[in-house]
């Protein structure tokens, strides 16, 4: 299959802000879209199946593993989570610039599959910064905001293997900045 679109995997620590600035991306520019991950956790408030995640079993997970349904998958705080393969490659296919908003494990694999994709660490102001970030989006008890400062301390070492870093401070900026990176070069899959 040949596929022409730019693919971008975003990732950062919980809570740096990558939703928000995917998000921002795709409301200012028609050429993206975004891949909808399979996990196993369960819904926060509001998180609607199919549109934030497809929400599945660890049966149905399971099964699209031994399918090859995956362009990658990786274990994140006792929950799974996967790219779906057939949208990224129907989309890279169609000219789409496919956006995938995963943790660290899951984008050397997808770097691994596809060498042409641009990998972007966004990073927080600060850690204190971070920590406030997820106490006031308010979606996670402060056991589990432990365990994911925890977790972005040990995700520090995947940062060599990024292709770029992008500090979210200013939101706005930061949008034209990643948008202006992916644009640039030439990254065709
Ligand atoms: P992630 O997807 O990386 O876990 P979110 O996009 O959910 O993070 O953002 C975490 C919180 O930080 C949200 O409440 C969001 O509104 C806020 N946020 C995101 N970007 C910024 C920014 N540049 N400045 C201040 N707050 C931000
Ligand atoms: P959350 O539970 O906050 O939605 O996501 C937890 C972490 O899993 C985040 O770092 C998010 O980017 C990552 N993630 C979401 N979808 C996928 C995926 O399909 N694959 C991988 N490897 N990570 C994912």
């Amino acid at each position: 299959m040949i596929l022409q679109g730019r693919l971008a995997v975003i990732s950062g620590f919980s809570g740096t802000g990558k939703g928000t600035l995917v998000k921002r991306l795709m409301e200012e520019y028609d050429n993206y879209c975004l891949s909808v991950s399979r996990t196993t956790r369960m819904p926060r408030a509001g998180e609607k199946d199919g549109v934030h995640y497809i929400f599945s079993t660890d049966e149905e997970f399971q099964q699209m593993i031994r399918e090859d349904g995956f362009v990658e998958y990786a274990g994140y705080v006792g929950n799974y989570y996967g790219t779906p393969r057939a949208f990224v490659e129907e989309n890279l296919a169609r000219g789409k610039d496919v956006l995938l908003e995963i943790e660290m494990q899951g984008a050397l694999k997808v770097k691994e599959r596809y060498p042409q994709a641009l990998l972007i660490f966004v990073l927080p102001p600060s850690f204190r910064e971070l920590k406030r970030r997820l106490v006031n989006r308010g979606t996670e008890t402060a056991e589990v905001i432990e365990q994911r400062m925890a977790r972005a301390r040990e995700e520090i070492k995947y940062m060599e293997y990024y292709d770029y870093y992008l500090v979210n401070d200013d939101l706005e900026e930061c949008v034209q900045k990643l948008h202006k990176r992916i644009q640039k070069g030439d990254l065709s899959c």
